[in-house]
């Protein structure tokens, strides 16, 4: 363990950082967290970027390793579906889980980020804002600053050094201009815009309030997730180019039109629509391969900085929170030998970053376009039933996403084995009933039955 000279920096203090800071003041470790913004807890944070998420099983399991989920719980409202708006204006709910207590929760972003700035102080880390992270040399463990405050450029000598400072990392660039790391920035084709959907007269949601709204039309999507003052956070995915598109969108008419004939209901609660699709940026997603996460003892990409995925599972930060308790682990068991640290931590984490960015973007198929296919309710609801009947062997894949704590590699390969079982199930059916529940047990059996129990 640490001994009480012992001292981190962190570069970036928004979700991922702040609760590593948590993590590491706890074991004892004097932390530094320098991060660019000023103090978001006495400005007002930009819109348009991710207001609300999506946080469940595995980022409360790591807050609760904090003491942090009875406070963040404050903060939550449940979503127990999705609620599915069809062209019609007709809604359908396609429940999440199988229980009632398999639910995922809409949070603020600026709130939990508040909160956990404020608990990483309590706990002893000092952050520092404004301070901007330009460059690192890994040989000499000098931090490269920029005081955005004074336009002061200045080092300071302290490694070793995580990097919490997300999908753009200005460490991770560092380490592809200085040590020759080749890494793939996987842009997305297509954007996102925030929309707001205000409350409702007496401050009510003016739509299910405990839900996650779609609107899949294909190519394409609209969602929203509720907030606790009655507002909705609204998302609308779409293509940069080609039509529909952004680029199509370019005037006032061709947006009202796009929204008419695709969000008829949505566009009713969208008051604002015009000023704010052409006020807000239109945000980049995509996936970040990073093909090594650490730099000797000196340094060590996490969160977003080391594996920025796309937002279709709502795992992001779940993965980076995730990603706090394993290497919280990893220094449970060497301390602060930072190289045995890092090694373990990238070598435990990199195939379940893998995994949970390909489920990612399989996720954004589903929800723009799957989930408009009876099939695909046909074999949720099997999921369902299969799961009902096999506790602990037959899960589908998004609760075990959503609801445990598998690793994702491991998630996503029993996923596949379950798929398969659906697949051969729901060939000639359309209706559960007509569904082979022998043939499913027989099945199960063969290809799950030597799987360690999920209960
Ligand atoms: C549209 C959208 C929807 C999403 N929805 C979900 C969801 O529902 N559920 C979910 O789990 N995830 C979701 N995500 C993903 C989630 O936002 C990220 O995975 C999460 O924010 C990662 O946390 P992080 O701390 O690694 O990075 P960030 O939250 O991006 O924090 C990085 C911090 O570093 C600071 N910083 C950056 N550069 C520097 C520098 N040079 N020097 C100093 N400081 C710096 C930044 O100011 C920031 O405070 C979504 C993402 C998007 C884009």
């Amino acid at each position: 363990m640490p001994g009480s000279k012992s001292e981190i920096t962190l570069i970036g203090a928004g979700l991922a950082g702040s609760l590593l800071a948590i993590f590491l003041a706890r074991r004892g470790f004097r932390v530094t967290v320098y991060e660019r913004n000023p103090d978001m807890r006495r400005h007002v944070t930009p819109a348009g970027r991710s207001i609300n998420l999506a946080l469940a099983h595995r980022g409360l399991r790591a807050l609760r390793a904090m003491g942090l989920d009875e406070p963040v719980r404050k903060l939550l409202i449940p979503m127990r579906g999705r609620m599915l708006h069809d062209e019609r204006g007709r809604l359908t709910l396609a429940p999440y889980g199988r229980t009632p207590a398999e639910v995922i929760h809409s949070v603020s972003r600026p709130g939990l980020n508040h909160l956990l700035m404020d608990a990483a102080q309590a706990a002893g880390a000092r952050i520092l804002f404004d301070q901007r992270c330009e460059d690192l040399d890994f040989d000499t463990g000098t931090l490269q600053l920029c005081d955005e405050r004074e336009n002061r450029r200045y080092s300071v000598q302290t490694a070793p050094f995580i990097a919490t400072d997300g999908a753009g990392s200005a460490v991770r660039q560092a380490m592809t201009r200085r040590l020759g790391i080749q890494v793939v920035e996987d842009l997305l084709p297509h954007g996102y815009k925030e929309l707001t959907v205000p409350a409702g007269p007496g401050g009510r949601h003016p739509m299910e309030r405990e839900a996650l709204h779609i609107w899949p039309r294909g190519g394409y999507m609209l969602i929203a997730l509720p907030n606790p003052d009655g507002s909705f956070t609204a998302t609308l995915f779409l293509a940069n180019e080609g039509d529909p598109g952004f680029g199509t969108l370019g005037k006032p008419d061709a947006l009202l039109a796009f929204f008419k004939r695709n969000f008829a209901d949505a566009l009713a609660l969208l008051p604002d629509l015009e000023a704010e699709f052409y006020r807000h940026p239109t945000g980049l997603m995509g996936t970040v391969h990073c093909p090594r996460w650490h730099a000797h003892d000196k340094a060590l990409l996490l969160g977003d900085a080391a594996h920025a995925i796309v937002p279709f599972h709502g795992q992001g930060m779940n993965c980076a929170f995730e990603d706090c308790l394993i290497l919280d682990q990893c220094i449970g068991k060497h301390g602060d030998d930072w190289e045995r640290v890092f090694t373990e931590f990238e070598q435990q984490r990199r195939p379940d970053a893998e995994a949970i960015a390909e489920m990612a973007l399989e996720n954004y198929v589903e929800m723009r376009d799957a989930v408009r296919d009876p099939k695909f309710h046909l074999q949720k609801q099997l999921g369902f039933l299969l799961e009902e009947r096999h506790r602990g062997v037959f899960v589908p894949r998004y609760s075990m996403v959503m609801f445990h704590h598998l690793p994702y590699s491991e998630a996503r390969r029993r996923g596949a084995v379950q798929q398969a079982i659906l697949d051969e199930l729901t060939r000639d059916a359309h209706k559960l009933e007509q569904v082979n529940l022998e043939r499913a047990d027989t099945l199960i059996a063969q290809k799950l039955g030597d799987r360690p129990s999920l209960t």
